[in-house]
């Protein structure tokens, strides 16, 4: 008898499969065609597939003094609510995360408010010394100036230092001080920069949000194995003219040009990771000029929706969102497999759904698809085996936990 079976189709590997997943202590302790018997049953709807659990290599959390745009409770509610089961805290909050007694504050603020399991990452520039004291889970460099203004004099010198794999937000300082529109030619620079400095030193290195044509190519071309990226959804689906249209999308990098975005989606296989770049402000502080933009419930409702318009698949989804994180950050026990953690999101293929940010968790109470009308939704969310989201109600508590990040 298992504590939870949930029952119904799911996803391991690439493999869609009709069946049960017994679920005892948390973890998957079988995998099955056929029934299993378990104090609890949930039977999953026909048209619904249970993934692995997704999860968001890039998120600005906030808190700290800045809880008027998120908290941990906010931000990782509204993760929960678009399925996606752990998030990568970024670390130019307000005061920064650049040293230890600041990271401390930081894990004790997650810990038991956090609803999503969760990464921390430490800010890098010019403290080597402290971020060799703490254990982040990643280390964050700003090439030029974003939310925050802190960034390395020296890409390099901080990169080489690191104490583990780099996330690097490419946009050249130079470029960006004499153009605040921040044009592709910022991002190109900064990522044959981080590029030249990657071969050199063959250190992990994840680049953000790229968002060119050129950026997107040069990271191919170098063919550098231990180089991954990320492509966020609203430089997938969102060009310059729709930020002409509407202010609030004020964005690092910018939204770009038809052209750019096409390149994305011509290159989209090869796009190892999917992640939002969620970055709440509050209404006020963007109508005053802040850059960012809500993600974390569309990011996959938008990927399940091109799902159904034919242009990608849902393993397409599972392996920006789940298998390539795990890999590139080194993450170890979420597969779909006996004993693997089991943690997923059920996704609903034929749910219509009309994007409506009053209803978020988010506190920015805005999203670039107000309005829009959805193909796709995420219905469920399970983490170690409790179903801590459902219709759209958080029904679980604060436990994630911090990831067992073991560096890519
Ligand atoms: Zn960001």
């Amino acid at each position: 008898m298992y504590d939870l079976v949930l029952k119904g189709k799911f996803l391991t590997g690439r493999k869609l499969m009709e069946g049960s997943v017994g679920i005892s202590d948390g973890k998957i302790a079988r995998l099955s065609t056929g029934e299993l018997k378990g104090e609890e049953v949930v039977e999953i709807e026909r048209e619904r597939i249970i993934l692995p659990g997704l999860m968001d290599t890039h998120v600005h959390i906030r808190d700290f003094e800045q809880t008027d745009k998120e908290t941990v409770e906010s931000g990782t509610k509204a993760a929960l609510h678009g399925g996606i089961t752990a998030v990568f805290d970024m670390p130019n909050t307000k005061p920064p995360v650049i040293d230890r007694k600041t990271f401390e504050r930081r894990v004790k603020l997650f810990e038991g408010r956090s609803y999503t399991d969760y990464a921390l990452g430490f800010l890098l520039k010019d403290n080597c010394r402290e971020a060799g004291k703490v254990n982040a889970d990643f280390y964050k460099i700003f090439m030029g100036a974003s939310t925050g203004g802190i960034f390395s004099a020296n890409f390099e010198s901080d990169y080489s230092c690191s104490p583990g794999i780099v996330s690097v937000h490419a946009e050249d300082a130079e470029v960006v001080s004499k153009d605040p529109e921040r044009p592709p030619e910022a991002e190109i620079r900064a990522i044959r920069r981080a590029l030249l400095a990657s071969k050199r030193l063959g250190k992990p290195l994840n680049i953000c949000h790229v968002s060119t044509a050129d950026g997107v190519g040069a990271i191919l071309n170098s063919g550098l194995p231990w180089v991954s990226f990320e492509v966020t959804p609203h430089h997938l689906f969102l060009t310059k003219r729709d930020y002409e249209r509407n202010p609030l999308l004020k964005v690092y990098p910018p939204l770009r040009s038809e052209e750019d975005r096409k390149a994305l989606w011509k290159n989209f296989s090869e796009i190892p990771i999917i992640a939002s770049d969620h970055a709440p402000h509050t209404l006020e502080d963007k109508e005053e000029g802040a850059a960012g933009i809500p993600g974390l419930e569309t990011e996959v409702a938008l990927l399940l929706d091109a799902v159904n318009r034919g242009i990608i698949t849902i393993f397409d989804i599972v392996e920006k969102m789940h298998d390539n994180p795990l890999r590139t950050f080194g993450i170890g026990g979420r597969g779909v497999e006996v004993s693997g953690e089991a943690t997923f999101t059920v996704v609903d293929l034929g749910r219509e759904w009309t994007v409506k940010p009053e209803e978020f968790y988010t506190k920015a109470k805005w999203s670039p698809w107000e309005g829009k009308k959805l193909r796709g939704k995420v219905v469920i969310t399970v983490l170690r085996g409790e179903v801590v989201m459902e219709d759209d109600e958080i029904v679980g508590k604060p436990e994630g936990v911090r990831l067992n990040v073991q560096g890519g």
